[in-house]
């Protein structure tokens, strides 16, 4: 018979945390924390099978379930001594959601299931607390009436309101037992007239009634979006937590909190967190009250820390976050209640932190031994990276500040305020940089968050949803902005008499809480001591090289900063669009014969020579690939009547001549017409002046320090005969130069494998080659047969609907054009077993596609400078995975 519920807690284990896939990570490690001895209340799981089961069987139960259910109820109710639905010592639980990987979107948890009409009256006696048992019971009815029978939360919110009024009260803690009495009352009315039906009195209907909406919750929209944002697939189902409650509401020696066992923001090795006195369950988490800080590290003059209010109780959960770090060796999000000065465990999960913290904990906790160098290197996400590389505000710039906040989020971000989800997705598919403006967010507002260059909220604490998601994200976010007032009709927020507008301009600061009207100018990051020490280690442990693609040498600066190893791929033209160049560039292309374009390409040689010898000069000792002319020659013409008439000019010619060639060169498809090598072989001028500006270069270059390794490389080669030609004339230059100059330096002649043709005759095309460069951004484009510039269409489209996996132009597809570079490799060395491999386009720098790299055995990989780091540590964790599954 198959086992469909595992119990957990008060001496019975039958899971662990290994069962994560079986139990959800929350069941799974409820079990765990109750096997090494933490006080967790007793509970039952409900399998993820379950889901699964239910949903391939029209929704039904398997059989056994509702036995084995029955049976770990009676387990809880002999270990508490309480019974389900009894009159005097009633037994309450709560059910909660539990997928493999923690995912909003998934059922609230309800608390303080099996309170009715009757066992209301038994807590009220067996406590002696009657404010307790009906503060218990109403949020028992606003849970289950909002979260299982889909009542509007506002609903109750109304009551309560009304409540209030009617006592002349403020505060929700000044009703009496006699009010929150009349609460219930009015809620249950309320809800009996929302549904048509009663609000259920029988327990065991409760129970099955939140079973049921937990997993019905798992196909619900919130969670299917998650899901398509995170490659969950729908067929990993949820688990179901059956758990005894302990209660944070029972007076002053009664708390509840969330807590991490570092600081998730910064790394830093303190305990983190946030705990209200005298509450329950996800009050932290919802902002209703704001929170008070855990230890008192993080106390600000005035607040009382839990350290301070409840030390025995702080004592106990300290020595519980040391243990969880020891047992779990990573920094753990912790969830737990006091009850009357004892603690309680109520969740435990590795913490969601920021790249920097990420980077810190990973560090200290290998330095501390606690963790190996690799497992070091492989829990830092190298995307993550990104956060620390991009740019925080100038402290030198004097903003007028706006607002303040909760520094929720690191990063600084500037954009038009958008105060919808939606409105942010569609702007930023419009290419718009957005703040996403928010009272507060849920898991709908997910992909507005993802859209948004930073997140702003009125409420919430630290722990909030929005504060939490962001982090996890990456994005900016200032939480708990309290002095700004947000009018979502009006669509302003406005703080201290200063009103901002849907559409203006605002610029957030998450390391520091700051909100400022208008652009603020941004500085480079500093890298912490950290990022070097793990970068380091990333180093020690990659094979592959990392080079980065640039032209400029601002670019090539920050590529050595970053670790770059050479360039992989420098294209030449882009130096052809600079203002004094392209006036040059216009006349050769306007030239009517070869001695035309040999007058202007003499102009162009010492612009090109110029930007090699910076580039070299930069990149002293290491190889530069230098790309020759590769885009068809009409992407350089004037476009327009009046551009077109400057030109003329410029050039001494009539405006019509000029008009007449350059209909001549447009071309109908031209990323498949006259371009690359195409040109070089139409044209041998432009390379012989590209490659002589190089050589030259290359020679002033090495008087002086150490020679630079140019790698000449010659695009969009198909056939052998073009490479055989082109490389001729490359060398027949560099011959002249050394002549010229009695000095020789090391070179080489390599093409990029960019089109099919050259990939399937690589043997051949390796005897005129010193090496191959992936180019696949090309190379995407003809195995797919499909324009990146108008794959906008229907591409992303595509991915939605898992036609593709994944935008083949962000991550390589392995399975085609993958295939076709293992090929290419193979074939080519096969020809010449020294063959230097390389990859250069944004694959480079996409930590999957790295992983790939490794796997066909390419030297090195080129992306754009700010991906370096991201690529040297995914360089690493290749290998290190590839030396794992040896
Ligand atoms: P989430 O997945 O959103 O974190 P949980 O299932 O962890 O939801 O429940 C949220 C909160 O509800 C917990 O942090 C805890 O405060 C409270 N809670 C859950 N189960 C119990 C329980 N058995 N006793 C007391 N409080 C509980
Ligand atoms: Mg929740
Ligand atoms: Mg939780």
């Amino acid at each position: 018979m198959t086992k469909w519920v595992y119990n957990f807690g008060a001496g019975v284990n039958d899971g662990s945390a290994a069962l994560r896939n079986l139990l959800g990570g929350k069941g799974a490690n409820l079990a765990e924390m109750a096997s090494i001895d933490l006080p967790v209340p007793p509970g039952f799981t409900i399998t993820t099978e379950v889901c699964t089961a239910y949903y391939d069987n029209g929704q039904s139960y398997p059989v056994e379930l509702q036995a084995q259910v029955s049976a770990a109820l009676t387990r809880i109710e002999t270990a508490v001594d309480r019974k389900f639905g009894d009159k005097d010592k009633p037994l309450l639980v709560s059910v909660r959601s539990g997928a493999r990987v923690s995912m909003p979107g998934m059922m609230d948890t309800v608390l303080n299931l099996g309170l009715n009409d009757v066992t209301v009256r038994g807590l009220e006696t067996n406590s002696g607390d009657s404010r307790f048992a009906w503060d218990s019971y109403r949020r028992f009815i606003q849970m289950y009436g909002s979260v299982v029978l889909g009542v509007d939360h506002h609903r109750f919110e109304e009551i309560i309101e009304n409540a209030k009024m009617d006592a002349d009260v403020i505060e929700d803690t000044a009703l009496t037992p006699a009010h929150w009495q009349q609460v219930v009352e009015s809620y249950k009315d309320m809800v009996a007239e929302e549904t048509g039906k009663p609000f259920p009195q029988d327990p065991h209907d409760q129970l099955w009634g939140a079973i049921g909406a937990v997993f019905g919750s798992w196909m619900n929209p919130r969670a299917n979006v998650y899901r398509r944002l995170h490659d969950i697939p729908a067929s990993w189902g949820t688990a179901v937590n059956v758990q005894a409650m302990v209660f944070g509401n029972m007076g002053d020696d009664c708390a509840t909190g969330v807590c991490f066992t570092r600081d998730p923001s910064t790394g830093l090795n303190e305990f983190y967190g946030e705990y209200l006195v005298n509450a329950q369950g996800e009050d932290v988490v919802a902002g209703i009250r704001t929170p008070r800080p855990l230890s008192q590290a993080y106390a600000k003059p005035g607040e009382v820390s839990m350290e301070h209010a409840m030390p025995e109780a702080y004592a106990e959960l300290n020595k519980v976050r040391d243990v969880l770090e020891k047992h779990y060796k990573d920094m753990q999000d912790i969830e737990f209640t006091v009850q009357q000065n004892k603690l309680y465990m109520l969740q435990t999960r590795s913490g969601k932190r920021t790249a920097a913290a990420s980077l810190r904990i990973a560090v200290e906790m290998a330095e501390s031994g606690l963790i190996d160098r690799d497992t070091a290197i492989m829990r830092v996400n190298p995307a993550s990276l990104d956060q620390l590389l991009h740019p925080t505000l100038d402290p030198k710039a004097t903003p007028k500040l706006f607002a303040k906040g909760l520094p929720a989020s690191p990063g600084a971000a500037s954009g038009a305020v958008v105060f919808t989800a939606d409105e942010a997705e569609l702007r930023a598919q419009k290419g718009d940089s957005v703040i996403l403006v928010r009272i507060e967010t849920s898991p709908e507002d997910i992909h507005g968050m993802h859209a948004a260059r930073g997140i702003l909220t009125t409420r919430g604490g630290m722990t909030s949803h929005a504060a939490v998601v962001a982090r996890g994200m990456g994005r900016p976010c200032v939480a708990g902005a309290g002095g700004i007032s947000v009018d979502y009709g009006a669509q302003t927020l406005s703080a201290g008499g200063v009103v901002v507008r849907a559409g203006d301009i605002l610029t957030l600061d998450g390391a520091t809480g700051e909100v400022f009207v208008g652009a603020v100018k941004m500085i480079e990051p500093q890298l912490s001591a950290e990022f070097g020490t793990l970068m380091g280690w990333a180093d020690a442990a990659r094979r592959l090289k990392v080079r980065a693609n640039a032209e400029t040498p601002l670019d090539a600066d920050t590529a050595r900063k970053f670790g770059a190893e050479g360039i992989g791929l420098c294209r030449t033209e882009h130096m052809f669009f600079d203002p004094a160049r392209i006036g040059a560039v216009r006349q050769m292309i306007m030239a009517k014969d070869e001695a035309g374009r040999r007058v202007a390409l003499e102009k162009l040689l010492p612009f090109q020579r110029e930007d090699f010898v910076s580039l070299f000069k930069i990149m002293a000792g290491l190889p530069v690939t230098i790309r020759l002319l590769d885009p068809p020659l009409h992407e350089f013409l004037p476009h327009g009547a009046a551009e077109l008439a400057e030109v003329a000019q410029a050039l001494g010619m009539d405006a019509h001549a000029i008009a007449e060639r350059a209909a001549e060169l447009s071309e109908t498809n031209p990323m498949l017409g006259h371009r690359g090598c195409r040109l070089g072989v139409s044209y041998p001028e432009i390379y012989e002046m590209q490659a002589r500006a190089i050589f030259e270069a290359a020679v002033e270059v090495g008087k002086t320090g150490a020679a630079p390794v140019p790698e000449i490389m010659i695009p969009l080669v198909g056939i052998k005969r073009e490479l055989d030609i082109t490389r001729a004339q490359v060398e027949k230059v560099a011959k002249a130069v050394f002549a010229e100059t009695g000095t020789t330096i090391e070179y080489s002649i390599g093409t990029m494998i960019e089109l099919p043709r050259a990939a399937l005759t690589a043997d051949s095309i390796a005897d005129a080659a010193d090496f191959f460069s992936f180019g696949t951004n090309d190379l995407t484009q003809t195995v797919f047969g499909l324009s990146r510039d108008d794959a906008g269409k229907f591409l992303p489209h595509y991915v939605e609907q898992g036609i593709l996996a994944k935008d083949p132009f962000v991550s390589i597809d392995v399975e085609g054009v993958g295939t076709l570079v293992r090929i290419a490799a193979e074939k080519g060395r096969a020809t010449k077993s020294a063959l230097k491999l390389g990859i250069c386009g944004e694959h480079g720098g996409d930590p999957a596609s790295i992983a790939f790299c490794e796997s066909v055995g390419l030297d090195y990989v080129s992306c754009s400078p700010y991906r370096v780091p991201v690529a040297r540590l995914a360089a690493a964790q290749a290998a290190i995975e590839a030396k794992r599954a040896a």
